[in-house]
């Protein structure tokens, strides 16, 4: 067993604190490294603050992790001590059922996900598995990423979830040029959102709450920015969008993004708000034949497929890089839509 320092919330209210806890020795397929930087995901909010159901404390969240390699079991290949890696949302799963073998283990058939952190620890009965916010983490090899030296690891960590969320609905469903491509919310899923349907070629249409973000929105790759309160500016628009990417953190009237879809469009939902959206008029969707649908992360094969892309293409997330001991205020922000555009805490700040 290794000790371990880590920031855990305690309860649901009170500000996260340093916590001392034990990660496995690495066995033979895994991989030990320090955790370099960890992205602030809104997820990890939701879950500090026991909004999502089943949250057991102490809880180190943290999901989006890029460290440097310290140690290797002797069946690793593709990771070496000294290099860097990464790990995501997902740390194992069954490995057998048909959306594991498909290489979609966030959809396990048998829902026997172990997430990175909130979910029991099958290789230390008792224990809860802890994320990111930590001096270091051993993570099988099968679950863990290769990321460029040569892009900044404090911007590639929210490529791990944000970039992963966005990128493998925006591939699903056919974005490509010459389509137009809706993305909600410009926080840390929607910036990413934006740099993806912006790379793949489509016309980009940012959907804002926040006047004062136009500018980024038009910087990080959108071709119009709309503010989604001004009735007659979303009207422009209606029936035009093949594909709409929702990423908004709470409830909200999905009428006004499914009216805006073509014939066979898709508003595709990725945020997660606790509590549930109020529910959709039928006759928006039935009159055009749209779909409202959902997507959860991306696999493993995907999450290499978009790191590569990523460095190939010199994609990044754009960041605020914050000491461990500020996430209360950072989630604060986070709350008041104040992040440009993704929270990093380097791990440096927890010593
Ligand atoms: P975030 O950085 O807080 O961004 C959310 C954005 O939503 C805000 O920046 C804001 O953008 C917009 N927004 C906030 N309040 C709003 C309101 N009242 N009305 C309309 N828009 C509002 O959060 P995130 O980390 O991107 O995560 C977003 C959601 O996705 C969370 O629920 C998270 O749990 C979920 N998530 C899902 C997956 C998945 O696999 N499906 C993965 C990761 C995260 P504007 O200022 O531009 O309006
Ligand atoms: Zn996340």
């Amino acid at each position: 067993m290794s000790n371990t320092l880590g920031f855990a919330a305690f309860d649901a209210t009170s500000p996260l604190a340093p916590f001392r806890f034990d990660r496995r020795e690495p066995g033979p397929n895994d991989v030990q490294f320090d955790v370099l930087f960890c992205g602030v995901c809104h997820s990890d909010l939701h879950t500090v603050r026991g909004e999502w159901a089943g949250t057991v404390y102490p809880c180190v969240a943290g999901h989006e992790i890029v460290g440097r390699v310290t140690k290797v079991g002797r069946e690793v290949t593709g990771f070496a001590v000294g290099g860097l890696a990464a790990v995501g949302c997902m740390v194992d799963s069954c490995g057998g059922c048909p959306g594991c073998r498909a290489g979609l283990e966030q959809y396990c058939d048998r829902g026997d996900i172990t997430w990175t952190y909130n979910s029991p620890d099958k290789h230390l009965p008792g224990q809860r598995t802890f994320g990111g916010y930590s001096s270091q983490i051993v993570v099988d090899q099968r679950f863990c990423l290769r990321v460029s030296e040569r892009l900044s690891p404090a911007a590639v960590a929210p490529l791990l979830c944000a970039g992963i969320t966005t990128y493998s609905p925006l591939r699903h469903w056919g974005v490509t040029a010459g389509k137009k491509v809706g993305v909600v919310g410009l926080g840390g899923l929607g910036h990413m959102g934006v740099k993806f349907a912006h790379a793949f070629g489509a016309h980009t249409v940012l959907f804002t709450t926040s006047p004062g973000k136009a500018e980024d929105a038009r910087r990080l790759g959108a071709d119009e920015v709309v503010l989604s309160k001004d009735a007659n500016a979303m009207a422009a628009h209606a029936g035009s969008f093949d594909v709409i990417l929702d990423t908004v953190a709470v409830p909200h009237d999905l009428d006004a993004y499914t009216s805006l879809l073509r014939r066979d469009g898709t508003l595709v939902l990725v945020g997660a708000p606790a509590l549930p959206h109020p529910s959709p008029s039928a006759g928006s969707l039935i009159g055009k034949r749209r779909s409202i649908a959902g997507s959860l992360i991306g696999g493993i094969r995907e999450t290499q497929e978009m790191l590569d892309f990523c460095e190939e293409k010199g994609i990044v997330s754009d960041v605020e890089v914050i000491p461990m001991q500020l996430i209360d205020e950072a989630y604060e922000r986070m709350l008041r839509g104040d992040v440009k555009y993704r929270f990093v805490i380097d791990m440096a700040s927890l010593k």
